[in-house]
């Protein structure tokens, strides 16, 4: 990886700050950095995903070798972690809401028929990524939501089941005796709250990205969404643009961290554009990570040096291989699988504690 360190802001500026002045509604530029078309069958196959994706990367990739579809690959790769109790930020065994209910967000792109399909504040369903691809698979729609989410997947023969685990249901319960300045609900006076509210707030997600020898990407994200959130509230995981967007003729972004912030800028959206204008993965990431912190003005979101006090991440491939793990904070880790095998890499990042 080119950056496995601090982002240096000088390069930045010289490679990257023209193409920022009209994002995000810049044209592709067709000459340029743009990702090269390859011929079918020459692509270094790629799969990205967070760090707690390590073992979905590797069965992703090796799904991928031998031609499965690059959606049923991702898909299959994080349902392991969906399906694990001791990931508290996906699927079974999730953190829950702040009446106790785990609720579930998840989103999947196919890159070769630009197909989506997702679900948001789903109950009592372990994998909700197999719902969001029958979404894409069988219904016109794209997102279903709530009650709505929750027929659709029985009616599909998906069982409901409870997906607090024991030690989720006593990690909730510690949060809900020690509540106080912790909750989502801002006070008359929301400064007065400072930043502790922010600040060990259990987060987590998992993302994952493929790339075939083909040239084709298709991804996908799922989580239980932010720990003890209000009921009903929807995160970015869901959201085609900000928990992930896929251009097949371009590349992929998504995303893990503070949602709201996602939300508020669509992120994966925008770096895809940027990637698209001739910005490698890791300009297009720090790129929006750099428009996230310029857009993050209240001071109950800053630390006392004025820069954001939270977490966001970005996984990117790029439709010639190139790839990057980026992050608001560092040093950080993600997953990536090539031929090579898989591992951790380290992210790029814009800022480090303590300095
Ligand atoms: N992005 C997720 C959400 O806001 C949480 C996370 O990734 O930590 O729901």
């Amino acid at each position: 990886m080119p950056f496995p360190r601090f982002y240096s802001r000088r390069k930045f500026l010289a490679t990257a700050a023209s193409l920022m002045a009209g994002l995000p509604l810049l044209p592709r530029l067709k000459a340029g950095g743009a990702p090269t078309l390859q011929k079918r069958g020459q692509t270094p196959a790629v799969v990205v995903s967070s760090a707690n994706g390590l073992k979905a990367v590797k069965v992703t990739y090796r799904l991928m070798s031998k031609g499965t579809d690059t959606l049923e690959a991702v898909i299959s790769g994080v349902n392991l972690v969906e399906s694990d109790p001791n990931d508290r930020s996906v699927g079974y065994g999730g953190l829950p809401n702040e009446e106790g209910v785990v609720e579930l967000d998840s989103a999947v792109m196919h890159g070769p028929t630009h197909r989506a399909g997702a679900v948001a504040a789903l109950r009592n369903i372990r994998k909700p990524s197999r719902v969001a691809q029958l979404v894409l698979e069988t219904t016109d729609h794209v997102l279903l939501v709530g009650a709505g989410a929750l027929k659709f997947a029985k009616a599909n023969g998906i069982r409901e089941e409870e997906l607090l685990t024991e030690s989720s249901r006593k990690a909730w319960l510690k949060w809900k005796r020690n509540l106080s300045r912790g909750d989502d609900w801002l006070s008359d006076d929301e400064e007065d709250r400072g930043i502790a509210r922010h600040v060990g707030r259990p987060t987590g997600t998992i993302h994952c990205a493929a790339l075939n020898s083909d040239g084709d990407i298709s991804c996908v994200t799922t989580t239980s969404g932010l720990a003890y959130k209000i009921p009903g509230r929807v995160g970015d995981s869901p959201i085609i643009g900000a928990g992930l967007p896929v251009d097949n003729a371009i590349g992929s972004c998504g995303s893990t961290g503070r949602g709201e912030a996602n939300l508020q800028n669509l992120c994966s959206f925008a770096a895809v554009e940027l990637m698209g204008t001739g910005m490698s993965p890791e300009e297009a990431g720090i790129a929006v990570l750099r428009r996230v912190a310029s857009h993050t003005t209240q001071s109950r979101l800053l630390d006392e040096k004025g820069r954001p006090n939270f977490g966001l991440m970005f996984y990117l491939i790029a439709k010639d291989g190139r790839y990057a793990g980026v992050s608001m904070w560092g040093p950080d880790k993600y997953s990536v699988a090539t031929r090579k095998g898989s591992r951790h890499e380290e992210m790029v990042y814009l800022y480090t504690r303590g300095s």
